[in-house]
Protein backbone atom coordinates (compact mmCIF):
# COMPACT_ATOMS: atom_id res chain seq x y z
CA UNK A 1 0.00 0.00 0.00
CA UNK A 2 3.26 2.47 0.38
CA UNK A 3 3.93 1.63 -3.24
CA UNK A 4 1.20 2.70 -4.20
CA UNK A 5 0.51 6.08 -2.44
CA UNK A 6 3.77 7.06 -3.40
CA UNK A 7 3.07 6.05 -6.79
CA UNK A 8 -0.08 7.83 -7.24
CA UNK A 9 1.45 10.91 -5.62
CA UNK A 10 4.25 10.94 -7.87
CA UNK A 11 1.91 10.42 -10.93
CA UNK A 12 -0.25 13.45 -9.67
CA UNK A 13 2.84 15.89 -8.75
CA UNK A 14 4.49 15.26 -11.92
CA UNK A 15 1.31 15.44 -14.00
CA UNK A 16 0.46 19.45 -12.47
CA UNK A 17 3.71 20.42 -12.80
CA UNK A 18 4.18 19.72 -16.03
CA UNK A 19 2.05 18.32 -19.66
CA UNK A 20 -0.21 16.43 -18.09
CA UNK A 21 -1.08 14.19 -20.82
CA UNK A 22 2.56 13.28 -21.93
CA UNK A 23 4.03 13.04 -17.81
CA UNK A 24 0.75 10.59 -17.11
CA UNK A 25 1.60 8.22 -20.46
CA UNK A 26 5.41 8.40 -19.54
CA UNK A 27 4.30 8.03 -15.62
CA UNK A 28 2.42 4.94 -16.25
CA UNK A 29 4.98 3.49 -18.01
CA UNK A 30 7.50 3.42 -15.82
CA UNK A 31 5.29 2.82 -12.70
CA UNK A 32 3.83 -0.54 -15.12
CA UNK A 33 7.50 -1.53 -15.84
CA UNK A 34 9.05 -1.18 -12.36
CA UNK A 35 6.19 -3.35 -11.24
CA UNK A 36 6.47 -5.77 -13.66
CA UNK A 37 11.02 -6.13 -13.03
CA UNK A 38 9.44 -6.25 -8.72
CA UNK A 39 7.72 -9.49 -9.69
CA UNK A 40 10.02 -10.65 -13.05
CA UNK A 41 12.73 -10.58 -9.96
CA UNK A 42 10.65 -11.39 -7.22
CA UNK A 43 12.00 -13.84 -4.39
CA UNK A 44 8.67 -15.31 -3.73
CA UNK A 45 8.60 -16.97 -7.58
CA UNK A 46 12.43 -17.99 -7.36
CA UNK A 47 11.90 -19.74 -4.27
CA UNK A 48 8.87 -21.45 -5.66
CA UNK A 49 11.26 -23.34 -8.04
CA UNK A 50 8.55 -23.64 -10.80
CA UNK A 51 10.72 -22.69 -13.62
CA UNK A 52 7.41 -23.08 -16.09
CA UNK A 53 4.89 -20.72 -14.25
CA UNK A 54 8.14 -18.40 -13.92
CA UNK A 55 8.97 -18.50 -17.41
CA UNK A 56 5.42 -17.65 -18.76
CA UNK A 57 5.08 -14.85 -16.06
CA UNK A 58 8.09 -13.72 -17.80
CA UNK A 59 6.82 -13.73 -21.25
CA UNK A 60 3.89 -12.30 -20.44
CA UNK A 61 5.57 -9.56 -18.01
CA UNK A 62 7.51 -8.76 -20.95
CA UNK A 63 5.14 -8.63 -23.59
CA UNK A 64 3.05 -6.33 -21.24
CA UNK A 65 6.15 -4.11 -20.74
CA UNK A 66 6.93 -4.19 -24.25
CA UNK A 67 3.36 -2.66 -25.34
CA UNK A 68 3.00 -0.48 -22.41
CA UNK A 69 6.54 1.63 -23.96
CA UNK A 70 4.98 1.04 -27.42
CA UNK A 71 1.91 2.77 -26.25
CA UNK A 72 4.13 5.56 -24.44
CA UNK A 73 6.04 5.85 -27.63
CA UNK A 74 3.01 6.09 -29.65
CA UNK A 75 0.51 8.34 -28.35
CA UNK A 76 3.26 10.73 -26.74
CA UNK A 77 4.32 11.40 -30.36
CA UNK A 78 1.20 12.08 -31.50
CA UNK A 79 0.40 14.12 -29.15
CA UNK A 80 3.94 16.38 -29.43
CA UNK A 81 3.16 16.43 -33.26
CA UNK A 82 -0.36 17.76 -32.81
CA UNK A 83 0.85 20.43 -30.46
CA UNK A 84 3.48 21.30 -32.77
CA UNK A 85 1.16 21.22 -35.52
CA UNK A 86 -1.27 23.66 -33.81
CA UNK A 87 1.69 26.30 -32.48
CA UNK A 88 2.72 26.08 -36.65
CA UNK A 89 -0.86 26.80 -37.68
CA UNK A 90 -1.77 29.81 -35.26
CA UNK A 91 -0.43 33.42 -35.16
CA UNK A 92 1.67 34.04 -32.46
CA UNK A 93 -0.24 37.42 -31.20
CA UNK A 94 -3.55 37.23 -31.45
CA UNK A 95 -4.00 33.20 -31.80
CA UNK A 96 -6.07 33.37 -34.69
CA UNK A 97 -4.93 30.78 -37.67
CA UNK A 98 -1.95 32.13 -39.78
CA UNK A 99 -2.07 31.80 -43.44
CA UNK A 100 -0.22 28.18 -43.43
CA UNK A 101 -2.94 25.99 -43.96
CA UNK A 102 -5.57 28.91 -45.11
CA UNK A 103 -5.88 28.05 -48.84
CA UNK A 104 -6.35 24.74 -47.96
CA UNK A 105 -9.07 25.21 -45.57
CA UNK A 106 -10.40 27.81 -48.47
CA UNK A 107 -10.49 25.21 -51.45
CA UNK A 108 -11.57 21.78 -48.81
CA UNK A 109 -14.53 24.60 -47.62
CA UNK A 110 -15.58 25.88 -51.13
CA UNK A 111 -15.48 21.87 -52.71
CA UNK A 112 -18.46 21.28 -49.90
CA UNK A 113 -21.56 22.11 -51.40
CA UNK A 114 -22.78 24.82 -49.09
CA UNK A 115 -22.78 28.26 -49.27
CA UNK A 116 -19.36 30.15 -48.31
CA UNK A 117 -18.31 33.30 -47.84
CA UNK A 118 -15.02 35.26 -47.71
CA UNK A 119 -15.14 38.28 -45.46
CA UNK A 120 -11.70 40.74 -45.69
CA UNK A 121 -11.67 42.74 -42.51
CA UNK A 122 -9.10 45.45 -42.11
CA UNK A 123 -8.65 48.52 -39.42
CA UNK A 124 -9.07 51.57 -40.46
CA UNK A 125 -5.90 54.03 -40.15
CA UNK A 126 -4.11 51.49 -37.99
CA UNK A 127 -1.03 53.70 -38.96
CA UNK A 128 -2.22 56.62 -37.23
CA UNK A 129 -3.40 54.26 -34.22
CA UNK A 130 0.50 53.02 -33.87
CA UNK A 131 1.89 56.50 -34.45
CA UNK A 132 -0.11 57.80 -31.74
CA UNK A 133 -0.10 55.40 -29.43
CA UNK A 134 2.53 52.83 -29.92
CA UNK A 135 3.35 50.09 -31.59
CA UNK A 136 2.77 47.97 -27.86
CA UNK A 137 -0.35 49.47 -27.72
CA UNK A 138 -1.29 48.26 -31.25
CA UNK A 139 -0.53 45.26 -30.74
CA UNK A 140 -3.31 44.88 -28.17
CA UNK A 141 -5.76 46.56 -30.47
CA UNK A 142 -5.04 43.59 -32.58
CA UNK A 143 -5.64 41.42 -29.61
CA UNK A 144 -8.78 42.21 -28.65
CA UNK A 145 -10.33 42.65 -32.59
CA UNK A 146 -9.03 39.07 -32.55
CA UNK A 147 -10.99 38.24 -29.59
CA UNK A 148 -14.30 39.40 -30.56
CA UNK A 149 -13.38 38.19 -34.12
CA UNK A 150 -12.93 34.68 -32.68
CA UNK A 151 -15.96 34.97 -29.76
CA UNK A 152 -18.30 35.48 -32.68
CA UNK A 153 -17.07 32.95 -35.12
CA UNK A 154 -19.61 29.66 -35.35
CA UNK A 155 -17.44 25.59 -34.77
CA UNK A 156 -17.28 25.78 -38.64
CA UNK A 157 -16.75 29.14 -39.42
CA UNK A 158 -12.73 30.01 -39.34
CA UNK A 159 -10.19 32.87 -39.00
CA UNK A 160 -6.94 33.60 -39.71
CA UNK A 161 -4.52 37.09 -39.71
CA UNK A 162 -4.46 37.78 -43.25
CA UNK A 163 -1.85 40.59 -42.89
CA UNK A 164 -0.50 43.06 -40.28
CA UNK A 165 -4.00 44.38 -39.50
CA UNK A 166 -5.82 42.43 -41.93
CA UNK A 167 -8.10 39.86 -41.34
CA UNK A 168 -9.88 36.71 -43.71
CA UNK A 169 -12.74 35.14 -42.04
CA UNK A 170 -14.09 32.25 -43.62
CA UNK A 171 -17.87 31.49 -42.92
CA UNK A 172 -20.71 28.92 -44.16
CA UNK A 173 -23.57 30.38 -45.40
CA UNK A 174 -24.57 32.89 -48.26
CA UNK A 175 -23.03 36.72 -48.19
CA UNK A 176 -26.70 37.72 -46.02
CA UNK A 177 -25.64 35.03 -43.34
CA UNK A 178 -22.29 36.46 -43.24
CA UNK A 179 -23.48 40.01 -43.20
CA UNK A 180 -25.21 38.92 -39.64
CA UNK A 181 -22.33 37.73 -38.34
CA UNK A 182 -19.96 40.32 -39.86
CA UNK A 183 -22.22 42.87 -38.21
CA UNK A 184 -22.30 41.41 -34.69
CA UNK A 185 -18.29 42.28 -34.73
CA UNK A 186 -18.36 45.00 -35.88
CA UNK A 187 -21.00 46.35 -33.39
CA UNK A 188 -18.64 44.94 -30.90
CA UNK A 189 -15.85 46.63 -32.12
CA UNK A 190 -16.89 50.14 -32.95
CA UNK A 191 -18.56 49.69 -29.12
CA UNK A 192 -14.90 49.12 -27.39
CA UNK A 193 -13.29 51.84 -25.61
CA UNK A 194 -9.67 51.57 -25.91
CA UNK A 195 -7.44 52.83 -23.08
CA UNK A 196 -3.87 53.29 -22.94
CA UNK A 197 -3.02 55.41 -19.36
CA UNK A 198 -4.67 58.63 -20.00
CA UNK A 199 -5.60 58.33 -23.73
CA UNK A 200 -9.49 57.42 -24.67
CA UNK A 201 -9.96 56.50 -28.65
CA UNK A 202 -12.51 53.65 -30.39
CA UNK A 203 -11.75 52.17 -33.86
CA UNK A 204 -13.46 51.54 -37.04
CA UNK A 205 -13.10 48.67 -39.47
CA UNK A 206 -13.98 48.58 -43.16
CA UNK A 207 -14.82 44.64 -44.54
CA UNK A 208 -15.48 43.18 -47.70
CA UNK A 209 -17.89 40.30 -48.32
CA UNK A 210 -17.75 37.91 -51.03
CA UNK A 211 -19.40 34.58 -51.62
CA UNK A 212 -19.83 31.38 -53.21
CA UNK A 213 -22.27 32.25 -56.25
CA UNK A 214 -19.63 34.86 -57.61
CA UNK A 215 -16.88 32.54 -57.52
CA UNK A 216 -15.95 28.70 -56.35
CA UNK A 217 -12.34 29.66 -57.26
CA UNK A 218 -10.71 29.96 -54.00
CA UNK A 219 -8.06 33.23 -55.46
CA UNK A 220 -10.60 34.82 -57.55
CA UNK A 221 -12.92 34.72 -54.31
CA UNK A 222 -10.64 36.32 -52.19
CA UNK A 223 -9.89 38.90 -54.71
CA UNK A 224 -13.31 39.65 -54.82
CA UNK A 225 -13.67 40.36 -51.36
CA UNK A 226 -10.56 42.20 -51.48
CA UNK A 227 -12.42 44.38 -54.16
CA UNK A 228 -15.18 45.22 -51.78
CA UNK A 229 -12.70 46.51 -48.77
CA UNK A 230 -11.04 48.53 -51.08
CA UNK A 231 -14.54 49.92 -52.42
CA UNK A 232 -15.77 50.37 -48.75
CA UNK A 233 -11.88 52.36 -48.23
CA UNK A 234 -12.08 54.56 -51.10
CA UNK A 235 -15.56 55.41 -49.59
CA UNK A 236 -15.46 57.12 -46.18
CA UNK A 237 -13.95 53.77 -44.34
CA UNK A 238 -15.78 52.13 -41.49
CA UNK A 239 -17.98 50.18 -43.57
CA UNK A 240 -19.22 46.90 -44.45
CA UNK A 241 -19.49 46.09 -48.41
CA UNK A 242 -20.70 43.43 -50.52
CA UNK A 243 -22.32 42.43 -53.78
P1 LIG B 1 -6.37 52.04 -43.87
O1 LIG B 1 -7.47 52.70 -43.12
O2 LIG B 1 -6.36 52.44 -45.31
O3 LIG B 1 -6.38 50.58 -43.70
O4 LIG B 1 -5.02 52.63 -43.27
P2 LIG B 1 -4.03 51.87 -42.31
O5 LIG B 1 -3.16 52.89 -41.67
O6 LIG B 1 -4.77 50.97 -41.39
O7 LIG B 1 -3.28 50.93 -43.33
P3 LIG B 1 -1.78 50.72 -43.68
O8 LIG B 1 -1.74 49.44 -44.45
O9 LIG B 1 -1.21 51.95 -44.31
O10 LIG B 1 -1.04 50.49 -42.28
C1 LIG B 1 -1.09 49.31 -41.61
C2 LIG B 1 -0.16 49.44 -40.44
O11 LIG B 1 -0.23 48.30 -39.60
C3 LIG B 1 1.29 49.55 -40.85
C4 LIG B 1 2.03 48.66 -39.90
O12 LIG B 1 3.04 49.35 -39.22
C5 LIG B 1 1.00 48.20 -38.91
N1 LIG B 1 1.19 46.84 -38.45
C6 LIG B 1 1.32 45.71 -39.18
N2 LIG B 1 1.48 44.65 -38.38
C7 LIG B 1 1.46 45.09 -37.11
C8 LIG B 1 1.59 44.46 -35.83
O13 LIG B 1 1.73 43.24 -35.69
N3 LIG B 1 1.51 45.25 -34.72
C9 LIG B 1 1.33 46.61 -34.82
N4 LIG B 1 1.27 47.30 -33.69
N5 LIG B 1 1.23 47.21 -36.01
C10 LIG B 1 1.28 46.49 -37.14
MG1 LIG C 1 -5.83 49.34 -42.21
MG1 LIG D 1 -4.12 46.70 -44.27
Amino acid sequence: TEFWAYAVFFVLLTAFLFDYKLVLFVNIGIIASTIISWIINGDALITQYNIRSVLILRGVCLILSLTSLQLITYFGGEFLVKKLEKISESDPLTGLYNRRNMYQEIENKLSKSVPVSIAMMDIDDFKTINDKYGHENGDEVLVKVANIIRSNLKNVDLAFRYGGEEFLILIEGDNNAAYQIISKMNEEIINTNFKFGKQNFKITITCGIADSSESTDYTKLIDIADTYLYKGKNSGKAQIIMK
